[in-house]
């Protein structure tokens, strides 16, 4: 505990995603810190809940680092707290000495082409938020009542959706898929799944691992085409970057497979950017221009055009962040102005909303550290309210929000509800959510 007399830094962070978690926990190893972690829904750790794939339940085991930093004695978590609907950034930064944006960034990067706006085409983040029980998503009403669907892009979200939708409910026995999306999924005739990728596979930027998994597929063929592949010899083939080496020997692997091999296929197909959506108001197809990589890894069309069958299109080609009143944005780049993670005085961004959506959970960690440095170093307590100044607020306006103490109670009824390997059935509604934090 902090010194008696020593003034208090009061410091809030917008986010409760692994970047605000991180800047937490190097901000609590100073006494006279206290830290807010805002988030607009009534449940923390960002995408590690509602983005991370719900096979990938060790990944998401990294909660536990950040629920010890959660319960701390300096660290308190608001949920269900809109900041820009419920309160203001500029009413935040009136009661804290520091603000820390940590929104992430959730909202999709559009595919700029002819035909994006057909029923069927469905961007990643909202995708990916269905399947996750993500409340902003949970009633999409997506038809799956489909045989071929385009996943575009060559990064470990488009590697995530294919194998969501390729898995069988067996596969899916050890997640936390969202019961209702299962049965969608589970239904559905799908045989063709296509993972579309502008450049080539030394370019790709999905990991070994992800890479590996779409080979063990238990009803589900990958395929590649050998001529994407680049002939190398031993020589070149170790020079190159381990993990583009590790993909690389995974793809080569599915190049020797054949497409009566299972009941549904995976297509990995390379040089290929897509140029139009086919279909009237509904997607029947994708045509894709041939390309070719350059020496500067410049990604070239060709001319020469073709199409693909399919009732869906499913973009995973990046995130933005979304604008706050009072942060200056950068459009171009979807997220936060910043130097190095400062904005201007007493404003500060980290994870996503200071990078863009780059890098993994631990990118996220350095960041994380420099920030809480920045803020030690650079902000003095002034005699801000704090806590005690946003509660007044919160109870004025009539705020219904959501402490750690009642997210425990929200994790509890979600691992009561749930049976065999299956680790929890989430709520998606905001109402059965507050509704849990009563029991
Ligand atoms: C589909 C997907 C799968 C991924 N899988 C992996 C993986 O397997 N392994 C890995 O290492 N990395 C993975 N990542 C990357 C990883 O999730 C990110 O690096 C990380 O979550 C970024 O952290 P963040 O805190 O910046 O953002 P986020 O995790 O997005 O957290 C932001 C938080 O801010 C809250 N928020 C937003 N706006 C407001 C507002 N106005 N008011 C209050 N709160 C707000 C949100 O509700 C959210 O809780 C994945 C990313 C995606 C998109």
């Amino acid at each position: 505990m902090a010194d008696k007399n020593q003034a208090l830094l009061h410091v809030c962070i917008i986010g409760s995603g692994p970047a605000g978690y991180y800047a937490a926990e190097n901000l609590a190893v100073e006494d006279h810190v206290r830290v807010d972690i805002i988030d607009k829904l009534p449940t923390p750790y960002g995408l590690i809940r509602g983005g991370v794939a719900p096979d990938h339940q060790s990944i998401k085991g990294v909660f536990r680092r950040y629920e010890k930093t959660a319960l701390g004695n300096t660290i308190h978590f608001i949920g269900n707290l809109d900041v820009g609907k419920d309160v203001t950034l500029a009413e935040l930064r009136g009661l804290y000495d520091a603000v820390v944006v940590a929104v992430g960034a959730p909202k999709d990067r559009k595919l700029w082409i002819p035909g994006n706006d057909k029923s069927g085409v469905i961007g990643s983040a909202a995708f990916v938020g269905w399947y996750n029980s993500h409340p902003d998503f949970a009633d999409l009403k997506l038809d799956l009542d489909i045989t071929s669907v385009a996943v575009i892009g060559n990064g470990n979200v488009a590697v995530d959706v294919a194998r969501v939708l390729a898995k069988t409910p067996a596969e899916m026995a050890v997640s936390d898929l969202a019961p209702y999306a299962a049965e969608v999924i589970h239904n559905s005739p799908l045989k063709d799944i296509w993972i579309l990728g502008r450049r080539g596979p030394l370019e790709a930027k999905f990991t070994p691992k992800e890479v590996g998994e779409m080979g063990q597929l238990e009803n589900c063929v990958a395929l590649t085409s050998g001529a994407d592949l680049p002939e190398l010899t031993e020589d070149q083939m170790a020079g190159l970057n381990l993990a583009v080496r590790k993909n690389l020997i995974h793809l080569q692997s599915f190049a020797m497979n054949k497409p009566d091999q299972s009941k549904k296929a995976l297509h990995i197909k390379f040089y290929a950017m897509p140029v139009e959506i086919l279909g009237d108001d509904r997607v029947t197809g994708i045509r894709l221009e041939k390309t070719r990589v350059d020496e500067n890894a410049k990604c070239i069309g060709t001319g020469e055009t073709f199409e693909i069958e399919c009732q869906m299109v499913i973009p995973c080609i990046g995130y933005q962040s979304i604008p706050l009143d009072g942060a200056p944005f950068d459009d171009r780049g979807g997220k936060f102005v910043n130097d190095e993670g400062k904005i201007e005085n007493g404003l500060y961004a980290t994870g996503w909303a200071r990078r863009g959506p780059t890098g993994t959970i631990g990118t996220n960690r350095p960041d994380g550290h420099e920030i809480a440095a920045k803020i030690l170093k650079g902000e003095k307590p002034s005699g801000k309210e704090g806590r005690a100044g946003l509660d007044a607020l919160i109870k004025d306006r009539g705020l219904e929000v959501v402490t750690f103490q009642d997210w425990k109670k929200i994790e509890a009824a979600e691992e009561q509800a749930a049976s065999g390997d299956i680790p929890r059935v989430k709520f998606h509604d905001i109402k059965d959510l507050i509704k849990a934090t009563k029991t």
